[in-house]
């Protein structure tokens, strides 16, 4: 099933060089999509209202190029950002993507991929003969266009050729079909996010709900594929450690072996994304009370709000036990 049907796809002039934007055009125009050629820039889409503009973007894919003369560095997942798509269609109100994507989030997806790829190279060897990790979800959910474009397969494959590097991403997005039958040679470890129900009921808007995330993963790892969870945001709701003690057995429900490991992200926001949010989700319960946490500054120059110390020691300290207990072979990778 594809994960995104977009209303109105922008292509850039110059990607139409490219085989794959050409194979995209024809087919968006056979589905009767609509589809616009521009130039420079990514024609502006005039509504009303933010949250008209907003919520139409979501549905708009843009088919460029990347000209970027570096990656952008990725902590604390990876080395390097890998862009291969930015953007998501999903709506999860909370989303991490709000701050840097602000009224346009359009999905938008690079057909030059072996310039891309060739990039990644370099950098592998100039980091030889350290090991150098990439990032294919730092500004998107990959997953939810790679029915369109089998970006991911190729940088699949593409990272099964060394033993210097390896490629990750995350998403909450199931169409991972295509990705189950390639040569990976464990190179590429894929990544579920996940949360307990309550969360994704009220929050996760147009994302695949929890089972069905589960069982994709569990068909990666029967794929022999390196697997992780990431599970966040993280939430101190009232009763939040039995929510989160529910997910943690009911993923354990569906994995055959517990060699796994663990991202967990804690709730935080910034300034921008809380006056997005509440411009596109009105009636939003995310909570974005700055009164409630403490300030912090980041690694990109803004700052954020995340819980107070005492709070975030509550939830290190119950994930850190319980995932030991329930999971006793993985790894959690970072807590923050
Ligand atoms: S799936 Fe991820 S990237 Fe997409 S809207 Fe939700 S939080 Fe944002």
């Amino acid at each position: 099933m594809l994960s995104f049907i977009p209303k109105l796809v922008l292509i850039q002039k110059q990607a139409l060089d490219y085989q794959l934007a050409i194979e995209l055009m024809q087919e968006f125009k056979a589905k009767n999509i609509e589809v616009l050629i521009y130039h420079k820039r990514i024609p502006a889409s005039f509504k009303e209202t933010f949250r008209e503009e907003f919520l139409f973007n979501k549905r708009v894919l843009a088919i460029s190029i990347w000209q970027r003369r570096e990656f952008q560095t990725c902590k604390p997942s990876a080395h390097y950002q890998l862009p291969l798509v930015s953007g998501c269609p999903g709506l999860c109100e909370y989303c991490y993507l709000n701050t840097n994507l602000g009224r346009r989030p359009y999905i938008k997806v690079y057909v030059n991929t072996n310039d891309i790829l060739s990039k990644a190279e370099e950098y592998i060897w100039q980091r030889e003969p350290e090991e150098t990790i990439f990032e294919g979800a730092a500004t998107s959910d990959p997953v939810a266009v790679e029915s369109w474009t089998g970006s991911l397969k190729k940088t699949v494959e593409f990272f099964s050729n060394f033993n210097n590097a390896r490629f990750r991403f995350v998403t909450k997005y199931t169409d991972i079909g295509g990705l189950l039958d390639i040569e990976h040679r464990k190179r590429t470890q894929v990544r579920f996010s996940i949360n307990c129900e309550s969360v994704i009921e009220r929050f996760e808007r147009g994302a695949p709900k929890l089972h069905l995330r589960l069982q994709a993963a569990s068909k990666v790892m029967g794929a022999e594929y390196p697997l992780g969870f990431l599970i966040g945001p993280i939430f101190a709701f009232e009763g939040w450690r039995e929510e989160y003690e529910e997910l943690l057995q009911t993923l354990k429900d569906y994995l055959p072996s517990d060699n796994i490991t663990f991202e967990l992200i804690t709730h935080r926001f910034t300034t921008r994304a809380k006056k997005i949010i509440e411009e596109v989700y009105p009636e939003t319960e995310v909570p974005l009370d700055e009164k409630t946490r403490r300030f912090k500054y980041g690694q990109f120059g803004y700052g954020k709000y995340i819980y107070d110390d005492k709070v975030m020691l509550e939830l290190k300290d119950f994930f850190t036990e319980r995932i030991k207990e329930i999971f006793p072979q993985s790894r959690i990778l970072y807590f923050v």
